[in-house]
C-alpha cells in the first residue's frame, strides 16, 4: 500500500531546521522558529510554570479522563482571561484543545459542518499553517492583503480587500503580534474591522498565539475584547505554547461566542464530537499548569512579571537591531523593523538575499525574510546588523 505513496511535501520551516542542526558553524544562529529564547539561547521554563508543576506533582491528583471538554477549570479560566472579567462570557463556550493548533484545526471543522463549503479569508501573507489547517478542514481560503511598501500595516487595503467578504464569511484575524510580518493594526483600524464586521456580517475567527508578547496582556487582548463587544458572533483560538512557554505541553482552547445560549451549547457539542473522532481528548499537563497559575494570586503575579520581562527582551532586541541598522545607513529599513511588534520581524531582504545570509553569515531565517526577535542572544545583534547590512550592500 504505502509504495502508491507519491513524495508528499514537507515543512519549509522544519526542513530549515534540520539544516540549521547539520550547520557546523560555530557562529550559526536560529532564527527560524517562533520559540522565544533567553540571553543564553536557551527556551526556559517560566518560573511560575515550574511552581505550579511542583505543586501538581505534590497534590499527584487521579489521571482519570476529564471529560469531552478537557479541563473544565482551565477553559473557565481562559475565557475570564481572555473576554475579561467583564465580557461575555455568558454567550461564550471554551473546548480544551491540542495547543492553538488543534483549536484552528476544530474551529475549522466546527465552521464545516455548520456550513460546507464557506470561505475563509487570512492575510497574505499569513502564518504557514492557516491555509492548510482550513483546507484540511474541506474550507474555502481567499486572501485579503496586509502590509503596504513598507513592511507597516496597510489599514486602506485590508478594509477594501475586506469589503468584498460576505455575510456569513469568515475572516481569520491574529489578535496580535502579526505571524511572519510583525505589522498590526492601530487601536483605530481594529475599530474600523470590527465596524465592517458588524456591518456587513461575516464572522471574525481571531487566532491568539502571541498575547502578551506585544504591547502587555490587556493592550494585546483589546482587539479580541472589542471584536467580542460588537459582534453577535466569534470563534477565537488561543495557544498557551508561548505566554506560558508551554510548547511540547501542547496546551490551548477552542472559544465560541454565540448569538444564543442554545448556539453556543450546539457548537461546544459540535467541538467536541470533531475532537472526538481527532484524538477524543486532549492532554491534561500544560491545562493543568495554567490552571494552577491563573487561580493562584501569587503564582499569576509571578507569569505577568515574567511575561513583561521576555516582551522587555524582545523589544530591547528590536530596538538594538533597528539602532545599528541606522549607524550604518540602512535608515528605512530600520526604521520598518522598529515598528514591529511581537516575536517576529519582517527583513526587506529577498529570497535571494535571505540565501545569502544564511551562506555567508550562518544566520538562519525564513526564506521569506522573517526572523525570531526573540530568539537572539543580545550579543549577537551586532553580528546580525552586520550579515544585513552585507546583504543589503550586494
Ligand atoms: N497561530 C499562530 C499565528 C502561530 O504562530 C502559531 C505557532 N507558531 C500557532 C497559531 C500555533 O501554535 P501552537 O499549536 O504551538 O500552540
Amino acid at each position: 500500500m504505502l509504495e502508491l505513496l507519491p513524495p508528499p511535501p514537507t515543512d519549509p520551516l522544519w526542513d530549515l531546521t534540520y539544516e540549521f542542526g547539520s550547520d557546523e558553524r560555530a557562529e550559526r544562529l536560529n532564527l527560524v522558529l517562533g520559540v522565544y529564547r533567553d540571553q543564553t539561547g536557551r527556551t526556559p521554563v517560566m518560573a511560575a510554570v515550574r511552581e505550579a508543576e511542583i505543586r501538581l506533582a505534590e497534590r499527584s491528583e487521579s489521571k482519570e479522563y476529564r471529560g469531552l471538554s478537557g479541563n473544565a477549570a482551565f477553559n473557565r479560566a481562559l475565557l475570564d482571561l481572555v473576554l475579561g472579567p467583564q465580557g461575555p462570557s455568558d454567550r461564550a463556550a471554551a473546548v480544551q484543545t491540542v495547543a492553538g493548533s488543534g483549536a484552528l484545526r476544530l474551529l475549522a471543522d466546527l465552521i464545516c459542518r455548520t456550513r460546507p463549503g464557506t470561505t475563509v479569508w487570512i492575510s497574505d501573507p499569513a502564518y504557514v499553517n492557516h491555509r492548510p489547517i482550513l483546507e484540511a478542514a474541506g474550507l474555502e481560503v481567499r486572501t485579503f492583503g496586509w502590509c503596504d511598501a513598507e513592511g507597516g500595516f496597510d489599514a486602506a487595503g485590508v478594509l477594501r480587500d475586506l469589503a468584498g467578504a460576505r455575510r456569513d464569511d469568515v475572516v481569520l484575524l491574529q489578535g496580535c503580534c502579526h505571524n511572519p510580518t510583525g505589522a498590526d493594526p492601530a487601536p483605530e483600524d481594529w475599530a474600523a474591522l470590527a465596524e465592517l464586521a458588524a456591518r456587513d456580517g461575516w464572522v471574525p475567527f481571531v487566532d491568539l498565539a502571541y498575547h502578551g508578547l506585544g504591547d502587555g496582556l490587556e493592550a494585546d487582548l483589546a482587539a479580541t475584547r472589542l471584536l467580542a463587544e460588537r459582534v453577535p458572533e466569534m470563534l477565537i483560538a488561543v495557544s498557551c505554547s508561548k505566554n506560558f512557554g508551554l510548547y511540547s505541553d501542547r496546551t490551548g482552547c477552542a472559544i465560541v461566542l454565540g448569538a444564543s445560549a442554545r448556539a453556543v451549547r450546539h457548537a461546544e457539542t459540535a467541538l467536541q464530537n470533531a475532537a472526538r473522532t481527532l484524538y477524543s481528548m486532549p492532554p491534561e499537563h500544560g491545562a493543568a499548569v495554567v490552571t494552577t497559575v491563573l487561580e493562584d494570586a501569587g503564582l499569576r503575579d509571578l507569569w505577568r512579571a515574567e511575561l513583561d520581562a521576555m516582551r522587555a527582551r524582545i523589544e530591547a532586541n528590536r530596538t538594538d537591531l533597528a539602532a545599528r541598522l541606522t549607524a550604518m545607513g540602512w535608515q528605512a529599513q530600520a526604521r520598518s523593523l522598529a515598528g514591529q511588534r511581537g516575536m517576529f520581524s519582517m527583513l526587506p531582504l529577498t529570497a535571494q538575499e535571505m540565501l545569502r545570509l544564511r551562506r555567508e553569515y550562518a544566520i538562519y531565517g525564513t526564506t521569506a525574510g522573517r526572523i525570531n526577535i526573540a530568539g537572539i542572544p543580545a550579543d549577537r545583534i551586532p553580528c546580525l546588523a552586520r550579515g544585513i547590512a552585507g546583504v543589503l550592500a550586494g
